[in-house]
């Protein structure tokens, strides 16, 4: 797969893809990850890359200009049928939408800065907005290096272990269970008797239980969206009764 990232601020891109198991990938090969200065597609004596907002009001709008002009030098790198254009106004980004981005090839995203950028780019130059959540940051480079982490998590072989990508929250659409790692006691906090087991039946049954308990009490709205798909499974609905039973239908009650 290829990501080809635009941006004001390389600088603030770059190091961070050379970091940890994004690094890895990108020395091996696994996801190619090319930046490029949108600044340098600026035709004028100043490099201008924005200007005043028609009609008045704060702040500058990133002009049309140079960022047509860098998407459409990509052309023989990238296929430019996913533009994805970083924005608090776009749809909010999920597992779901991750793994379809990951089907993909390539793609382009789009970093604002300023106000925002021309309309025009989102009308006619983006095939789709992204968001990251419900606030506003300074740019889009920090939502770009989130969706590239995510979507290269779903690229073969970049997580070592897929199991550890499947049972990550929201993989499968519920949250994980719960981990524990050496000592067995620690503080008087005992792990859970059936990790220590060996029962490798009991062990999934536990941690698809403790998933589901975590979902229900956490973020019911993801269970119900499951149910509404009839996506839960016999044994999932047989968990869900057990753990209604055990926790007497108060959902608000944490694991301890
Ligand atoms: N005036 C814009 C608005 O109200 O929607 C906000 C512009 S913001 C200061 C500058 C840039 O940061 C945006 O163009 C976008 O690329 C990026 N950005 C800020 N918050 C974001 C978010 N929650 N998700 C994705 N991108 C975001």
């Amino acid at each position: 797969m290829r990501i080809d990232v635009l941006t004001l601020f390389p600088e603030l891109v770059t190091p961070a893809l050379n970091a940890s198991l994004l690094g890895k990938a990108l020395a091996e090969g696994l996801l190619e990850v090319a930046v490029t200065n949108i600044r340098d597609f600026a035709t004028d004596r100043h490099r201008t890359v924005d200007d005043e907002p028609y009609g008045g009001g704060a702040g500058m709008v990133m002009k049309c200009e140079p960022l047509f002009a860098a998407v459409e030098s990509l052309r023989p790198v990238n296929s430019l049928e996913r533009v994805i254009l970083m924005s608090p106004r776009g749809m909010p980004l999920t597992q779901d939408k991750v793994k379809e981005l990951a089907s993909y090839p390539d793609m382009v995203i789009l970093c604002g800065r300023y106000e925002g950028v021309d309309e025009r780019v989102a009308a006619a130059l983006a095939t789709e907005e992204i968001s990251i959540g419900d606030y506003v940051l300074s740019g889009g480079e920090l939502p770009a290096l989130v969706l590239i982490e995510a979507v290269s998590r779903m690229v073969p072989g970049v997580v070592g272990n897929w199991e550890s990508v499947e049972t990550d929250s929201f993989y499968d659409g519920l949250l994980g269970p719960p981990q524990y790692t050496r000592p067995a006691v620690f503080r008087g906090m005992a792990v859970p008797e059936v990790l220590l087991s060996g029962n490798h039946a009991a062990i999934r049954r536990w941690r698809r239980k403790e998933a589901l308990r975590m979902t229900l009490r956490r973020r019911p709205d993801l269970l119900a969206a499951r149910s509404e798909r009839d996506e839960l499974s016999k044994e999932d609905k047989q968990l869900i009764s057990e753990i209604l039973r055990e926790d007497g239908g108060d959902l608000n009650k944490e694991n301890r």
